[in-house]
């Protein structure tokens, strides 16, 4: 580990914004720092040429941001090239002599050809700024390549040890970024480029304090490389980017100052649902709680994890009349064999591994079709329940004893959470009510041994991945998946994240989750279209739509 950065190696070509960022803040927040570009400095023509430009793009940027809220870096403008090494080749004698010389702390690499194994000894670190999510997308032109695609839930940026192998060292930073609505590709290449120098920053700022995470090993990488791209890829990945009338847009992701806005597309966007054909594809549906329709009757603001009885058995009439309904490990089998490319399979999910799945059961199996469900580690083995079910379980129950106030019973829950249901009063009604809301290891065996369910994995206890360290991820991830099975005595061969954010889960939870189980699941929307499409494979959160509002959001989604 470095104690102290006071000498950096920075190895850029100097000719574009996210270069000049680099050089500037770099110069600003580190005593020494050598700076080698490998194109000529811009000349004074060019300077004022980009100013023009610059101030036309200010404009733009501040009415962005006061009318959408969307936050943007203001066009850098070049810096002063004083002391700066020019040299088009990177790995040039007079290169590695000057580094040398210079003998800095850390290299720091963004955007130059692959450097050579000499200059990378000349540091105790070498850091590369990469635009992609690695090992799925390693080599150049990632952002392209995602857009090509579709797999937009992979826009990253990534700092890692740069090592000889390409795009493979240790993770220090990796970060997602999503498109802001109505951004241009261009402008949103131009952003993640930016974003990608203020990780780059903070990871040197930050050195000390951060541990590096290797990538999982396990997993299909790729490099890819110039000569992969065919005619026309670029075109052909812009197009991507701005196809689909904003379906690139996951329609339950409205954070932030875009919020009221995606609220209102959608809106419209569901009017013109008779636009949309169902496409064909895989799609994973997924549901949480089935509950009474006398339940509905509710005062309270709860959670829409809930499908009330009724409304999932017109959900299933309707999926028999649309789709070919499979089992999960059939539409994985059917998607890898590209045959969902023409036809629309459909599978029905369930997480949380709540028992009210037990009512709809029969009906699934009569369609000849088996759920998945994902389950949670702490309420089997734990007896505790799950966070994300406080509002849900407290309004539900206060509908059976009108007496009771819910402040008392959010208390209650919470000590649920910290203690379970066996040092808690068993005789209390409330706790029976929690502790019956989730499947027992007994049914569950029941349920494989009479061969009516798929199970997977969705984390031990259902806090919000992103955020938490390695180390924590990966007792929650990997040991209560490994905990599950050995109780379930089966091999599971799923994991889905809990949450339908992608902001929910960071890079960390996707590494764990890739060597954690053959198949890992986001819950952000998509159809599943492309076979061999690295990453989450999509599904699609239900509530309690009508059938016309779930035949509308099924036929808007994105697909890969
Ligand atoms: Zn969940």
């Amino acid at each position: 580990m470095l104690q102290s950065i006071n000498k950096i190696a920075l190895l850029t070509t100097g000719a574009y914004e996210n270069s000049w960022y680099l050089m500037r803040k770099l110069t600003q927040q580190f005593p020494q720092v050598l700076i080698i570009i490998t194109r000529n400095p811009p000349s004074y023509k060019q300077r004022l040429s980009f100013f023009i430009h610059s101030v036309k793009l200010t404009i733009k940027i501040i009415l962005r941001y006061i009318l959408l809220g969307q936050k943007n870096y203001l066009p850098v403008q070049p810096p002063s090239f004083s002391g700066v090494i020019c040299s088009d080749d990177i790995n040039a004698e007079i290169v590695y002599n000057n580094i040398k010389n210079f003998s800095p702390d850390l290299i720091c690499i963004s955007g130059t050809k692959i450097v050579s194994d000499r200059i990378l000894k000349l540091a105790k670190l070498c850091l590369n700024l990469h635009h992609g999510f690695v090992p799925y997308y390693r080599g150049v032109s990632s952002t392209d390549w995602v857009s090509f695609q579709r797999n937009f839930d992979y826009y990253y940026v990534t700092v890692h040890e740069a090592v000889t192998a390409l795009d493979s060292g240790p993770i220090y930073a990796e970060e997602q970024i999503k498109p802001y609505l109505f951004e241009n590709y261009d402008s949103f290449k131009c952003r993640i480029k930016l974003f990608g120098d203020e990780i780059m920053l903070h990871v040197c700022q930050n050195l000390q304090t951060i541990k590096p995470v290797p990538q999982p090993d396990n997993v299909s990488c790729h490099n890819y490389r110039h000569k992969e791209k065919a005619e026309g890829f670029s075109i052909h990945a812009k197009r991507e980017y701005e196809s689909n009338d904003f379906r690139r847009y996951v329609i339950n992701e409205r954070d932030g100052g875009e919020g009221r806005l995606f609220h209102i597309v959608n809106r419209y966007l569901q009017k013109r649902e008779e636009r949309y054909a169902l496409q064909p594809g895989l799609y994973i549906v997924n549901y949480h709680e089935i509950i009474n329709h006398d339940d509905l009757k509710s005062d309270y603001k709860i959670p829409s994890i809930f499908t009330s009885i009724e409304k999932f058995m017109l959900h299933l009439k309707s999926y028999t009349n649309d789709f070919e309904t499979v089992s999960m490990s059939d539409g994985l089998k059917l998607l890898q064999q590209g045959k969902v490319q023409k036809n629309r399979y459909l599978v029905i999910t369930f997480d949380d591994g709540l028992s009210s799945v037990k009512d709809v059961l029969p009906y699934i199996n009569a369609i000849g079709v088996k759920p998945t469900i994902f389950v949670s580690s702490e309420p089997l083995l734990k007896m505790k329940p799950l966070i994300n079910h406080q509002e849900l379980f407290c309004s539900r129950y206060s509908k059976y004893c009108k007496s009771v106030d819910t402040k008392m019973l959010r208390n209650k829950y919470q000590l649920l959470l910290r203690e379970g249901y066996k040092t808690a009063n068993c005789k209390d009604e409330f706790v029976e009510f929690v502790s019956n809301a989730y499947l027992s290891k007994e049914s569950l065996r029941q349920m494989i041994y009479e061969n009516k369910v798929e199970i997977g994995s969705h984390t031990s206890d259902h806090i919000q991945l992103s955020d938490i360290d390695y180390e924590i991820q990966y007792k929650k991830i990997y040991e209560s998946h490994k905990a599950i099975e050995r109780l379930l005595n089966t091999s599971i061969p799923y994991f889905s994240f809990p949450f339908g954010k992608l902001h929910h889960r960071d890079y960390c939870s996707e590494y764990i989750a890739s060597y954690t189980a053959q198949h890992y699941f986001s819950c952000n929307g998509g159809i599943n279209q492309t076979p061999g499409i690295n990453g989450a494979i999509l599904r699609i959160g239900i509530h309690n739509e009508t059938v016309p509002a779930l035949r509308s959001l099924l036929s808007r989604q994105r697909f890969r």
